[in-house]
């Protein structure tokens, strides 16, 4: 999996894409919470107000997508500071691959590397 992670992600260019943050957005825990708030001078409590919303797992979500830090040129304006989950998206390089198939089942309508990386795992198999 990390060999077919590499070689997908050496041909696809995510600033061509975006689309996992134009249509879902990470998750955002205690700890990007406070990274990105203290980037934007605010409490967490404002930083939430202002951009999250609790969903139906009781995890912090963005209001809207496409993603509110998603600039026009499919940059992502706090890149260095983004979620971990935006970090690690589409997981398709985690050790324990095998143990999120049902994510990686979602993220393979999402995300065209990860589709790309599934089609080539099955294709060996
Ligand atoms: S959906 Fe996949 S290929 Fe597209 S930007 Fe996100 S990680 Fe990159
Ligand atoms: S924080 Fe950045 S990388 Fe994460 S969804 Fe928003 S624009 Fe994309």
């Amino acid at each position: 999996m990390q060999g077919l992670h590499e070689d997908t992600f050496r041909q696809i260019d995510c600033l061509d894409c975006a689309n996992c943050c134009k249509t879902t957005g990470p998750l955002f825990t205690n700890r990007d919470v406070e990274r990105i708030a203290k980037l934007f001078k605010l409490k967490p409590k404002a930083f939430i107000e202002q951009y999250l919303r609790l969903d139906e797992d009781n995890d912090y979500v963005l209001q809207s997508v496409p993603c509110t830090f998603l600039g026009e040129d499919n940059r992502c304006s706090i890149y260095d500071h983004r979620p971990k989950a935006c970090q690690e998206f589409p997981h398709t390089d985690r050790k324990k691959f095998y143990q999120i198939s049902h994510l990686t089942l979602n993220n393979v309508g999402i995300c065209p590397a990860a589709f790309k990386i599934v089609e080539a795992m099955k294709s060996r198999l």
